[in-house]
């Protein structure tokens, strides 16, 4: 039988995520479409949402305890998939980020810095298991908040927060043994700063080894995303953990800036994009904080022709759409040498107009809602930016829900590298593909960018992984996978991408001093 015509058509940018006009060609949020044009629908499957319970306000958690903000004013958070207000978020002043500065220096100096590393342990372990308890109800939250796929907050984010909270329970009566020879102190009083892409699986990377290593806390989530740190401090509650070692104060931008600027902090780190992490880096110019940085990124996946490329394609997919590339590390440029490049642009064609766009809850989806009306606006300039610049874009037709925030995955070929679809950072499900000839050509294409966090190679050749991988200036490869974590692991990048890692026993030592 003759295949039938591949369903992609032309570029459509949609400026705003209006659906498209209903016809034959176009599908349902529900529907999927084989590689040979036939259309069936799923039946909707959503994760149950009906008792979770959200306040209908949340206030600042500082000392130990909920209090409402000295302005007195709140900010809404939005369910980006439906536009609905959830509930409204205490937007903190320099008077609240005093008081949660002040309570951690009381907390590190009368109770945790005193207290032996196997009873901070302890408490680790006990948040560790109320984070596994309550799972199913923090990822649906994460969903609802956030726009990202229950597949992804269930399976990934949730359990990846238990996970490190674990495993820096492990080292925080280990913290000699770590750095055999020297004596680790504490720093004091963290201030953490965490953006809205992972945000309870940030404020474990952030909260869990500063804490294993004696420190106290002060962290403010990103302003669309705070709903889930504020049940984080919940269970510290429950965990009994001291008052005052964890503050969670929200707010936007001049609350992180107030918190930054705030004398009596001794460390800050800091993840988000490369710009406010610039100015970041001016404010703490000449005072005596500890600065680390997680950055943007423009990682470059390579194929050589030797790969498998079934799974080089899905690994691709997974690395860009599943996430609705909401992702730092995100593989949103993609190097194709020439002799596979229409082999992989047919199987990458055929994959994303088999991918489900919609509700964040329903265990089919594959890409969720993007996080805000701001960051939607923000890819479609981008992508009006790579037509104009003589790019050709590829977009399944699909219906999007009529309410929300939407983008549907997306592909670019005829990139080149001074378009600023190949330079800078999307943050959306749009990938920038391009061909290479020679092994050298993918080297110097994938370091051709002022990031470097992340890249991915994918051949048959062992010996080829390690001589690529030495020369790709990025601060972590993965070879024939992608988008991969653990605790154990150390992450981060370098040149505009930051410095400092976490995870691992490198993310603790910017928490420690040695002498
Ligand atoms: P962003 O604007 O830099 O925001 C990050 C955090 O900083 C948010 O909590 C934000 O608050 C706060 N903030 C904004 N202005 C500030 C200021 N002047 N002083 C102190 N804090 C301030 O980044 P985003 O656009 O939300 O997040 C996406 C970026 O994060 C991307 O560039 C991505 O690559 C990067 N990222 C990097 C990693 C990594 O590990 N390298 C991981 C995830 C994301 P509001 O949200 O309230 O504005
Ligand atoms: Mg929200």
């Amino acid at each position: 039988m003759a295949r039938k015509k591949s369903p992609v058509a032309a570029a459509v940018v949609l400026r705003e995520a209006k659906p498209l006009a209903a016809n034959g060609g176009v599908l349902a949020p529900n529907e999927r479409r084989l590689n040979f044009g036939e259309r069936w629908a799923y039946a909707p499957a959503p994760e149950q949402s009906d008792y979770i319970e959200i306040k209908p306000r949340y206030q600042l958690f500082i000392d130990g305890k909920f209090r409402a903000p000295h302005s007195g004013r709140h900010f809404d958070s939005i369910n980006p998939a439906t536009e609905g207000k959830l509930a409204e978020i205490a937007e903190a002043d320099a008077h609240d980020v005093d008081l949660a500065v002040q309570a951690a220096r009381r907390a590190h100096r009368n109770v945790w810095s005193k207290m032996a590393g196997r009873e901070r342990g302890k408490f680790l372990y006990r948040i560790a298991r109320l984070v596994q308890e309550k799972a199913r109800e923090l990822a649906v939250l994460e969903s609802m908040d956030g726009g990202k796929t229950i597949k992804e907050s269930r399976d990934i984010d949730l359990p990846l927060v238990a996970a490190h909270f674990f495993y820096y329970a492990g080292w925080a009566d280990k913290l000699a043994y770590a750095f055999p020879g020297r004596t680790p102190h504490s720093l004091g009083v963290a201030a953490q700063i965490i953006p809205w892409n992972f945000p309870l699986l940030m404020a474990a990377w952030k909260l869990a080894p500063a804490l294993a290593a004696g420190n106290t806390c002060v962290l403010k989530p990103a302003e669309t995303t705070s709903i889930t740190a504020l049940h984080l401090a919940e269970i510290f509650q429950q965990a009994e953990l001291p008052d005052g070692v964890v503050n969670i104060i929200t707010g936007a931008g001049p609350t992180g800036k107030a918190l930054v600027e705030h004398d009596d902090v001794n460390k800050i780190a800091f993840t988000g994009s490369t710009s406010v992490g610039k100015m970041l880096t001016r404010a703490v110019a000449g005072t005596k904080k500890s600065l680390t940085l997680e950055l943007g990124g423009k990682a470059a996946n390579i194929i050589f022709e030797d790969a498998a490329l079934d799974q080089a394609v899905e690994g691709i997919v997974s690395g860009i759409y599943f996430n609705q590339g909401h992702v730092c590390c995100a593989g949103s440029r993609l190097l194709v040498q020439e002799g596979v490049f229409s082999a992989v642009i047919r199987k990458l064609r055929d994959r994303i107009s088999s991918l489900r766009v919609g509700n964040p809850l329903d265990k089919n989806t594959d890409i969720g809602a993007i996080n805000s009306r701001v960051q939607l606006d923000k890819i479609c300039e981008l992508v009006e930016s790579g037509l104009q610049q003589g790019a050709e874009l590829v977009q399944p037709r699909l219906r999007l829900p009529e309410k929300g925030y939407w983008y549907p995955p997306s592909f670019f070929t005829g990139v080149t590298a001074s378009h600023r679809i190949a330079q800078e950072e999307i943050f959306g499900p749009v990938l920038s593909v391009m061909t290479f000839r020679t092994p050298e050509e993918a080297i110097e294409r994938a370091n051709n960018t002022p990031y470097g966090l992340s890249a991915g190679v994918w051949t048959d050749k062992g010996s080829k992984i390690f001589k690529i991988v030495s020369r790709l200036r990025a601060g972590v490869v993965w070879a024939n996978t992608y988008n991969k974590f653990d605790p154990t692991s150390p992450f981060g990048g370098y040149r505009e991408s930051g410095f400092g890692r976490e995870g691992g026993l490198h993310g603790l030592r910017p928490y420690l001093a040695l002498d």
